[in-house]
């Protein structure tokens, strides 16, 4: 691991302004924020990420999740997934983020990772891990050999010529279909990120993940008030059933009156560059009797752009009958 400096400030405006000096020209490369650490430090390890210097969160004042004032909730980025999954608030009324995270890596792990962390979690693809390997992510312009490797596990939407990396939170696919805001405190000032503005697509500079700019520190992210009478279902597919990512997973917040879909959000993971909420399905719903047929009819429409690679068409199917089975159980429980 290379050395590196270890800072702890004393507030956040004195963190933002430690990680405003000592970026350099290359974006974010020299400076990263330590929180639970649970990405980052391994990542470290693996001589992935080098940076010269960590600034500590941890006593940062970011751990509390609290009522919003317009009703919705209000979560601390150092608040730990543990802690959020097991809020009797989000058990209450975003029964979907609970399931999320309590269906992720392993309970030793989520006692210490954090929100922010789990928003910029980063890619599994092995070749990112390795840097033995060309990585357009860890090396911009080297190629990317997942296209012509290694990719069963990677994603068929949102992907480039360039990187066809999976996000791999499934944190992150259930704020995609709670519409979650993030909120960052940075040089200029604080700002409001709607979650879905928050990942980018890989295009041509894959090692760009988020909006991010250089010393942007993530404070807290609100949850929208619940949705009245919503069920909600977090169903994730992967290949052994506890401490594995997503093969195909899908979130849904769904409303049923009279019989018809109401009101649905839908987003998926395991299949997208970053977290995919998905307005086809949600379109393809709207309006129409809750029922098998529909429920296929919307994941169709989900899967309409996707883009199989060598090894993951079986994706293509596994996505469809993963949001098929979510939303049938959503509307059956
Ligand atoms: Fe790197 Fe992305 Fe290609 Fe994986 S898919 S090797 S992360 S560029």
């Amino acid at each position: 691991m290379k050395t590196f400096e270890f800072i702890r400030p004393a507030d956040a405006a004195a963190a933002v302004a430690a990680a405003a000096r000592a970026e350099t020209a290359q974006q974010g490369a020299d400076v990263r924020f330590l929180a639970g650490g649970t990405t980052l430090v391994d990542l470290m390890k693996l001589n992935v990420e080098t940076p010269a210097q960590l600034l500590d969160v941890n006593r940062l004042p970011f751990d509390k999740i609290e009522a919003a004032p317009d009703g919705g909730l209000k979560i601390g980025a150092t608040v730990r997934n543990s802690d959020l999954a097991n809020h009797p608030a989000v058990q209450r009324d975003y029964a979907v983020l609970s399931q999320a995270i309590l269906q992720g890596a392993s309970a030793q792990l989520r006692n210490m990772a954090t929100t922010a962390g789990n928003l910029l979690q980063r890619t599994r693809c092995v070749y990112f891990r390795d840097t033995a390997m060309a990585c357009n992510k860890r090396e911009p312009g080297s190629g990317c050999p997942a296209i012509d490797g290694f990719n069963r596990s990677l994603a068929i939407l949102g992907t480039s010529e360039h990187c066809i990396a999976t996000n791999p939170s499934d944190m992150c696919v259930a704020m995609a279909a709670l519409e979650a805001t993030i909120y960052v405190q940075g040089s200029n000032g604080e700002r409001a990120i709607p979650f879905g503005e928050f990942h980018l697509l890989p295009g041509d500079a894959p090692h760009r993940e988020t909006v991010l700019e250089p010393g942007d520190l993530i404070t807290h992210v609100t949850l929208p008030p619940p949705v009245a009478g919503s069920q909600q279902v977090y169903l994730k597919l992967r290949d052994r059933a506890s401490y594995e990512f997503a093969l195909a997973s899908a979130a849904v917040v769904m409303n049923v009156t009279g019989g018809n879909v109401s009101r649905v959000r839908i987003a998926l993971g395991g299949v997208g560059t970053k977290p995919w909420r998905s307005p086809e399905a949600e379109a393809a719903l709207v309006g129409q009797p809750a029922s098998d047929a529909n429920f296929r009819k919307a994941a169709e429409a989900a899967m309409r752009d996707a883009k199989p690679q060598s090894e993951n068409g079986f994706k293509v199917e596994l996505a469809k009958r993963c949001l098929a089975h979510a939303l049938k159980t959503a509307a059956t429980t």
